[in-house]
């Protein structure tokens, strides 16, 4: 079947880089890294390129649409942090299978209180009625019924809205979040929380869930607070890519003027990740900044992840924005290295996917081969000359090879 060997490129194998070494990809898998050469086989050049693990971003909101063009961008997976699951649970299925999409994970829906975030976000889309729970006793039924539809990890959120420029919305009590990592805990699944403040977060941390879908920014950290995190080993997706959005820094708009991103976005893409929210005041960026060297500094697991949602979210794009995300966090401190293993090794192993996020015989050839040195100089993370999903190969995203005339 489909056998080739990539030769000539660094690799970066989701942790370190190994050097110029062979890879080989055989039905789908990596059969070996710097193994002997098998004779006839199809050879692919990789001079002067790096290969990488297929990106995984771990904040998305998607469809279809945004799957296939996060796979152009050699974003390979995404976890999706809350979709209606009549729409998600069948693409779940169906990106399993479909070598030109990223893989998806989802939570389904997210336990909100009536009326909570991010209904106020959320209208005009059309959602169906969600299931909630008032009280901790109902929360067995709000996790068993989520699970039954096929959700792979269950949300909370816990949120009053008003870093999105509402008025003070109904918030998720502690009860119900502790409740919820009962419940889900007992049935194996972990609990991922969105809370953006110094307060909330406490509480949800105090309540044991597994991650945090975004840094909190309405104030400077505490010390204690990051103790806390680090002590829990609970991992944050910091997600400024959206904080950039809400803070109205113009980090979409630089993205989407890049000749390596905009001749993969339609111009209604183009022009979403050229927005920003601006709902919030720019300050909090800082906040944000300071507290992501603070919970780096105490060895909290980062995750990359961006938020990108549907159109209409402005200041994202899928696939596109990762690379972006990348940036953000080297801009904060982060050595490229330590951002690309945010982006593979890490989260493929916090969310307890065994086949991916590494470069390592059996797993998955989900590969995204960069000119230039992403390990030395993030940003050639985005000149992308081949990505390969299960040993698959993705024409369009080879679209922008080479710089166009001025
Ligand atoms: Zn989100």
């Amino acid at each position: 079947m489909n056998r080739f060997v990539i030769t000539g490129a660094r690799v970066f194998d989701g942790e370190n880089s190994l050097g110029v070494v062979d890879v080989e990809v055989a039905d789908g898998r990596i059969a070996s890294v710097g193994g002997s050469r098998p004779a006839g086989v199809d050879l692919v050049d990789g001079s002067g390129a790096t290969l990488l693990p297929g990106l995984i971003d771990a904040h998305t909101h998607t469809d279809a649409e945004s799957l296939r063009q996060a796979l152009t961008f050699g974003v390979t997976t995404e976890f999706d942090m809350l979709s209606m699951p009549e729409q998600m649970i069948p693409l779940r299925r169906r990106a399993a299978t479909s070598n030109d999409l990223a893989d998806v994970r989802s939570p389904s829906i997210g336990l909100t209180p009536a009326g909570g975030h991010p209904h106020q976000l959320r209208k005009g889309e059309g959602d169906p009625q969600w299931p909630t729970a008032n009280r901790p006793e109902e929360v067995a039924a709000f996790v068993e019924g989520r699970i039954a539809e096929g959700a792979d990890y269950l949300k909370v959120l816990v949120e009053d809205g008003q870093l999105f420029g509402s008025d003070a919305l109904p918030r998720l009590s502690p009860e119900l979040v502790e409740a919820t990592v009962r419940e889900s805990h007992r049935r194996g699944k972990m609990v991922l929380a969105h809370a953006m403040t110094v307060e909330t977060v406490e509480q949800v941390v105090d309540a044991g869930v597994d991650g945090l879908t975004h840094l909190f920014a309405d104030r400077p950290h505490t010390a204690e607070l990051i103790e806390k995190i680090a002590a829990a080993n609970t991992f944050v997706i910091p997600t400024l890519t959206v904080l950039a959005s809400i803070t109205g820094e113009p980090v979409g708009r630089q993205l989407a003027e890049d000749w390596r991103v905009y001749p993969k976005l339609t111009p209604e893409w183009r022009e979403n990740l050229s927005g920003m929210m601006a709902t919030s005041s720019r300050e909090k960026f800082g906040y944000a900044l300071e507290t992501l060297r603070a919970l780096k500094e105490a060895g909290v697991d980062l995750l990359v992840g961006t938020d990108a949602a549907h159109l209409g979210a402005p200041g994202m794009a899928h696939g596109a924005s990762l690379h972006g995300e990348l940036k953000l966090l080297t801009q904060a401190g982060f050595t490229p290295t330590e951002a690309l293993r945010a982006a593979t090794s890490v989260p493929a192993q916090r969310f307890g996917l065994t086949d991916r996020g590494r470069i390592r015989p059996g797993l998955r050839a989900d590969l995204l081969m960069s000119t230039g040195d992403p390990t030395v100089s993030i940003g050639d993370t985005l000149s992308i000359r081949h990505v390969w999903r299960n040993g698959t190969y993705c024409a369009a995203a080879a679209i922008n090879a080479s710089k166009p005339e001025a």
